[in-house]
Formats: structure tokens, C-alpha cells, sequence
């Protein structure tokens, strides 16, 4: 298990001395101590990504060479995706079944935008006047990645893989939760051909290595994907050396179940899209807007489901339900489940849960009665917690919808199409999931409107967060 920095290439111990306790958080055994990025750190990682974005080894690289790499990079993945699956679950608790998915997915990033990496063309423009005039792609520079817990490496790919194939280098600073995926995946890197300072990765905390980074002249962007608290900070931070910013944020979205949907596929879909990944997944669907007439069907069988949904042993390849990633985290979901208890009726779950003695786990949980204005219904809890609104008609659904300062994603489980799109229409979210919820594709962008934040990760758009529009002009 690799727990120094890694920066040009090489692994180093921190400068800075400290280290970080990486915790399993369904075991509470310590799983490793990794170095933790200080000043000086964040100064060597930028210094090595911008060398390399300046220097031939990385800039003399075709885009077909740049795309090779990372489809290398892809198929070394692949090869060890067995023991960074289990990586991924020991140090965040979610189940192997979904840490597979997770490296699968992965590896799909890579190569899709390995194939990407050729195909940035720009445009011949048809100017008055006696010139030629095109507009080519130009990569940004060293891009600052900063990452959260829940999808440690996925996430991460989200960033590095179109930023490498746009031409620019990268320092990925995983959380300090889950730096070990991180930091195995800079061994893939190195093994499938990236020269010295095109992917470094310096685990470390926010207002320490986090902040460095943000604040660092050498870095031309953050893509940043965490807290719309910490989101804020960022963009303030960034301004004073006026660096491009992509915020993924926070989210509470909603899932409109309406009378005349398949009843059966929309629990199901309301279960996945709120207990996936113990609920600490950003596009969760935490608010369940239910219609009226169908509202006690639908609670009943959630709640039947949501029973039926224990923790479990991660490792477990049947297990549906892991640990919650950290004792902090657990905490913050248990006080919700507390404000909830004193707000709206509980249906399912409620409780802490320890498996074989141990670990952060929170069973999976269901609030009826909810409303806006109640915490559990307001803000984001992050956690395995699903609160229950019932509506009257698509006019009410779509405005209790709208009503969050948050804008990630929604749900809409009907069988009337034109409802499916009106209301898909008037849900202000970066996606809208119609009979489904959940899915993601590298093809597909993802990404907020209102504080959950701008820019998009994955699919072409990703492409345009790294890379700027150069117009040249040529006097005939
Ligand atoms: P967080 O904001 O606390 O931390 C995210 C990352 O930012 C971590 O690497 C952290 O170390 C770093 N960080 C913290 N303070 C910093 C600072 N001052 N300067 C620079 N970096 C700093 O979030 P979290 O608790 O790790 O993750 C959960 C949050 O992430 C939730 O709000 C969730 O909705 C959000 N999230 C959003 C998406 C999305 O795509 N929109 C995806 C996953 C998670």
C-alpha cells in the first residue's frame, strides 16, 4: 500500500512531517498512515505539473500519444481492478459490489476520454475582411484537483482523465479519508508512460494542503467537487489570482413519484436512489415528492424495503448496505436522525448499527411527513436518510421540488410522457433522471445548477473546463 506524496514522479515522504490515519470505517482499524501535504509539498507538486506542462516530455506528446496513455492507464486499471476495489471499500466502507462499479466506471473514464484526447478540433471562421481566421483549443495549464470522500477514485477520474487529455497536468489532492486509491492509481499512471509531473497526488487535509493549493500561483484551475460551504471558500480563495473554477456541490434532490407511474420500478427506484452508497452520493434523491393518492402504498413499501436493507460486512459480496465513511460523518447523519425523530414520523430505520461489534453504520432510514422548513428536508444530510413529502398535483410537485437552494439532480417516475417532460423541464437540476435514477455514463455531463455549483464533469463539456479558445489571425 503506497502511502507517501507522489510528485514527479517519485514518492516522498512530506515535507511537513505529518501524517494522516486512514481509518476502515466498518472495522475502525487503522488501515495506514499516509504522509500529509504541507506548504512546501503543495509548492514541489505544483513546481513538478507546471515543469511538465512546460517541458517537451509532456508537451512534444501528440493528442493521439496524450489519448494512448490514458487508455495504458485504463487497461492497468482493469488488470489490478480486483485489489482497488477492495482498497476503495476498506477505506470508505461502501460494499465491494459497489466499489467494483466504482473501478469499473473508472476504467471506462480513462479510456473514454483517452478517445477524446484527438478530437479537439477548433473552427475556421468566416471573417469580413481578408483573412484567415481559426480558433484552436489550448490546454489551461496545471489544473488543481480536490476531491471528497465518497467516490474517492471515480471522482477523481472525473477531473484528471479530461484534464490530461486536453494537455494539461494535474496535482490531485484526494481527502483525507480516502487517499489510497489516490495514491495506487499514481502507480498506474507512472507504469502506463506519464512523464514526471503529469499526474501528482498529495493527500492532505482541506484548510491545510487544500487551501495551498487553491492559493497557489502556479495553478491555473481548481476543479473542485465537495461541501457548497467549502465550495464558497474556494471561489473566494481563487479570485485573488483570478484561476478558472469548477464547483460540483452539494445537493438534495428530488424524486417526484406521480399516481400513474409503475409503482413497483419507481420504489425500487426511490430505494437505489437514496441507499446507494450508504445516501453519501451528491445526486442522492433524499427528498421523495409522493402524490397524494398513491403517497401510503408507496411509504409502506419503501419502508417494508428499507427494513429489509441491513448494514452489512462490506467485503461481503451480497451486502447492499456498507459502513458510513467516517465517525464524523456517522455522527452528523445520527444528529439529523435526531432532528428528524423531533420533526417528522419515522418509518424505517433510526438507529446506529455496528457489524460484528464495530463500525460507523446508520440503518437505512425513513421520514414521513416531512416538509419544507424541516432540517431533514432543508439541508443535506448525506447519509442513508430519506424524507418523505406528499403533493397534490404536478404544479405542487415541481414547486416543492424547486424549493432548495440546491440544484443537482431530480427524478420523475410517471407514464404520461408530456408530464415526464414538462416537469423535467421545470425542475431547475443539472440532470433529470425520467423513470430511472441513478445512472451516470462518461459520455453524459454531470454537474449543478443554483449552489450545487457550475461546470460540468464528464462527457464533451468536461473537455471545455480545461481547455481555453485561442483565435488566430492571419492577414492574406
Ligand atoms: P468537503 O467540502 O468537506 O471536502 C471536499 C474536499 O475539499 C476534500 O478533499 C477536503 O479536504 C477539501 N477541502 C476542505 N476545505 C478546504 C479548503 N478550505 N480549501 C480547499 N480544499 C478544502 O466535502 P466532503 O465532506 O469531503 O464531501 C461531501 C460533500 O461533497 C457533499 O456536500 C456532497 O454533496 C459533495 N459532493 C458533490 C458531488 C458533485 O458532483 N456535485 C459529488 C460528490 C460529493
Amino acid at each position: 500500500m503506497r502511502t507517501q506524496l507522489f510528485i514527479d514522479n517519485e514518492w516522498r515522504d512530506a515535507a511537513s512531517g505529518e501524517l494522516l490515519e486512514v481509518v476502515n470505517p466498518a472495522t475502525e482499524e487503522v488501515l495506514a498512515a499516509a504522509h500529509a501535504a504541507g506548504d512546501a509539498d503543495v509548492d514541489a507538486a505544483v513546481g513538478a505539473a507546471r515543469r511538465c506542462f512546460e517541458g517537451d516530455a509532456w508537451r512534444g506528446l501528440s493528442p493521439r500519444q496524450r489519448g494512448a496513455l490514458l487508455h495504458r492507464a485504463g487497461e492497468l486499471l482493469h488488470e489490478r481492478r480486483k485489489e482497488m476495489a477492495e482498497l476503495e471499500t476498506r477505506q470508505n466502507g461502501k460494499t465491494l459490489f459497489e466499489s467494483r462499479i466504482d473501478v469499473a466506471s473508472t476504467v471506462e473514464t480513462l479510456q473514454y476520454y483517452g478517445g477524446w484526447a484527438d478530437k479537439l478540433d477548433g473552427a475556421v471562421l468566416p471573417v469580413s475582411g481578408d483573412s484567415l481566421v481559426y480558433t484552436v483549443r489550448e490546454p489551461l495549464g496545471v489544473v488543481g484537483a480536490i476531491v471528497p470522500w465518497n467516490f474517492p477514485l471515480n471522482l477523481a477520474s472525473w477531473k484528471f482523465a479530461p484534464a490530461l487529455a486536453a494537455g494539461c497536468t494535474v496535482v490531485l489532492k484526494p481527502a483525507p479519508e480516502t487517499p489510497l486509491t489516490a495514491l495506487a492509481m499514481a502507480e498506474i499512471m507512472q507504469e502506463a508512460g506519464f512523464p514526471p509531473g503529469a499526474f501528482n497526488v498529495i493527500p492532505g487535509d482541506g484548510p491545510t494542503t487544500g487551501a495551498a493549493l487553491v492559493r497557489s500561483p502556479g495553478v491555473d484551475k481548481i476543479a473542485f467537487t465537495g461541501s457548497t460551504a467549502v465550495g464558497k471558500e474556494v471561489m473566494r480563495a481563487a479570485a485573488d489570482s483570478v484561476k478558472r473554477v469548477t464547483l460540483e456541490l452539494g445537493g438534495k434532490s428530488p424524486n417526484i413519484i406521480f399516481a400513474d407511474a409503475d409503482l413497483q420500478a419507481a420504489v425500487k427506484g426511490a430505494q437505489n436512489g437514496i441507499f446507494y452508497g450508504k445516501g453519501e452520493v451528491c445526486a442522492a434523491g433524499s427528498r421523495l415528492l409522493v402524490e397524494r393518492a398513491v403517497h401510503d402504498q408507496v411509504v409502506e413499501e419503501l419502508a417494508a424495503r428499507a427494513k429489509q436493507l441491513v448494514p452489512g460486512d462490506p467485503m461481503e459480496k451480497s451486502t447492499r448496505l456498507g459502513a458510513i465513511a467516517s465517525k464524523r460523518q456517522h455522527d452528523k447523519v445520527m444528529s439529523y436522525i435526531a432532528a428528524g425523530k423531533a420533526e417528522a414520523t419515522l418509518v424505517a430505520g433510526g438507529s446506529a448499527a455496528q457489524v460484528n461489534g464495530k463500525g460507523y453504520f446508520v440503518e437505512a432510514t425513513v421520514f414521513d411527513g416531512a416538509e419544507p422548513g424541516m432540517k431533514i428536508v432543508d439541508e443535506e444530510i448525506f447519509g442513508p436518510v430519506l424524507s418523505v413529502i406528499a403533493f397534490d398535483d404536478a404544479q405542487e410537485a415541481v414547486r416543492l421540488a424547486n424549493q432548495t437552494i440546491y440544484g443537482l439532480a431530480a427524478g420523475i417516475w410517471t407514464r404520461d410522457i408530456q408530464k415526464a417532460f414538462r416537469v423535467a423541464r421545470a425542475v431547475r437540476a443539472g440532470t433529470v433522471w425520467i423513470n430511472s435514477y441513478n445512472l451516470y455514463d462518461s459520455a453524459a455531463p454531470f454537474g449543478g445548477f443554483k449552489a450545487s455549483g457550475f461546470g460540468r464533469d464528464l462527457g464533451r463539456e468536461a473537455l471545455d473546463g480545461y481547455s481555453d479558445s485561442k483565435t488566430v489571425w492571419v492577414g492574406l
